[in-house]
């Protein structure tokens, strides 16, 4: 097998790279590197998405048709590591990973013509409102309603775990419009603006400090029927295809080996001023342990990417994809808490940490490693937890 670069990829690579050296602010770099959540800080991404569109790279998995890069799977894994090495925030993931895909699936011409190019462009900011209280791995168990009056759906009920809702100006919905049947069979998809009147946000303030989550309250808030994805009652189906994309559509091999070698250089002091502890054998072997699964995760990531056509969903290999990232994820920030010992406790809680004057903020070698530690607790939860992961690799890949 050869794995070495053919000739164009190494010029894609070039033309990559130094894009992201002359493009990619520095201030942009230094604000993902104190980023503590999961998603990058909403002003940070967006001022990054917008260098991207004019580029026209905003969508590296979209088909070409439909204002994405029409990029390969080389090509896609090429950029998410030149990204990841230049330290650059994630884009809009919800809206181009999830919302485009399902749009460019399930969504009529004129909901495709309305949003992709506002998608595309940043001018529209996604959340993802599936959660509810007493309905996550059971999602299912879902009861916001919705009930048709006129031309529109009138909506009641609660969305709990919204990320970034407090930024969002729309949201993808599950909702319930039928209670005969199969629960499944009750639940529609909606397109609902985040101004319509009714809708209240209220923030949850999690254990790293940050906010990212909200509970999304809806009070009588009119949606109206064209914002409709799918037929009535079909919303299980959207649901569930979104899903592969939420758990397999990003290459996450990339960002962890560029998390784990800063780790690496903690660890072998090569970090100025740091009081860290030296490179015992048990650290260097965590390293080296850590290393090899990630070249796992990434062999994993192209096996399954490089079976799909661009803008293809990856089916249920994605759970493999989204247990074994999430777990690698949290075992890199432990080490990274390990690493500094003491040192990791070092940062207050005050959010966003970018914002704050260099002095302030600390020292610039160092990154937020016990909040990312703790923020990193969720990894294992959204996006159906690892419990749920394994149900889905178990009955739908194992035939257990
Ligand atoms: C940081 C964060 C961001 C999130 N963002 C969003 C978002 O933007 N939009 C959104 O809609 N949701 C979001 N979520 C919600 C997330 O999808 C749910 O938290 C997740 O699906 C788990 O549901 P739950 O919290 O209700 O836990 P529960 O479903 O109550 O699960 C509790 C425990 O029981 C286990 N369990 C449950 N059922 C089974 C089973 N059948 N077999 C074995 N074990 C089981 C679970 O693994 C878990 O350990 C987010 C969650 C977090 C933590």
């Amino acid at each position: 097998m050869n794995l070495d670069l053919s000739d164009a990829e190494l010029a894609f690579r070039r033309a990559a790279r130094e894009f992201l050296e002359h493009q990619l602010p520095e201030a942009t770099v230094r604000a993902q590197r104190l980023t503590t959540t999961v998603f990058s800080e909403y002003d940070v991404s967006r001022a990054w998405h917008q260098i991207l569109f004019a580029k026209g790279w905003a969508a590296p998995s979209w088909p070409r048709e439909h204002g994405g890069t029409g990029w390969n799977i080389t090509e896609r894994y090429l950029w998410s590591v030149e990204c990841a090495r230049a330290g650059a925030p994630t884009v809009s993931p919800i809206a181009l990973t999830m919302v485009g895909p399902i749009l460019m699936r399930y969504g009529s011409p004129a909901q495709r013509e309305r949003f992709l190019p506002r998608i595309l462009s940043a001018e529209d900011y996604w959340c993802q409102g599936f959660s509810e209280p007493g309905a996550g791995s059971d999602l299912s168990a879902l009861r916001m309603r919705a009930v048709q009056d006129g031309t529109d759906y009138v909506l009641d009920g609660s969305k709990i775990w919204t990320t970034h809702a407090h930024y969002a100006n729309w949201m993808i919905a599950l909702v319930r419009t039928a209670d005969t049947g199969k629960r499944q069979e009750g639940i529609t998809c909606l397109l609902v603006d985040m101004h319509s009147p009714g809708i209240s946000v209220r923030p949850i303030h999690t254990i790293g400090g940050d906010h990212e989550v909200n509970q999304v309250f809806f009070d009588g808030v009119r949606v109206p029927l064209e914002n409709r994805v799918a037929a009535e009652g079909e919303g299980w189906a959207v649901a569930k295809y979104l899903l592969e994309f939420e758990r397999g559509g990003v290459i996450a091999s990339a960002g962890l080996r560029s998390e784990l070698a800063r780790v690496a250089s903690l660890a072998d002091g090569a970090v100025a001023d740091l009081p860290c502890v030296a490179l015992e054998p048990e650290i260097q072997a965590r390293i080296a342990e850590i290393g090899v699964d990630i070249d796992a995760l990434e062999m994993m990531e192209l096996r399954i990417n490089w079976a799909l056509r661009t803008g293809q969903n990856p089916g249920a290999a994605a759970s493999i994809l989204k247990l074994r990232a999430s777990q690698l994820q949290q075992s890199v920030s432990a080490l990274a808490v390990h690493v500094l010992g003491d040192n990791a406790l070092r940062w207050e809680p005050t959010r966003p940490l970018y914002s704050l004057p260099e002095r302030e903020a600390g020292d610039e070698a160092v990154w937020p490693v016990m909040s990312r530690y703790l923020n990193s607790r969720a990894n294992t939860i959204f996006g159906g937890s690892s419990e749920i992961q394994k149900g889905i690799i178990a009955r739908a890949m194992l035939g257990l």
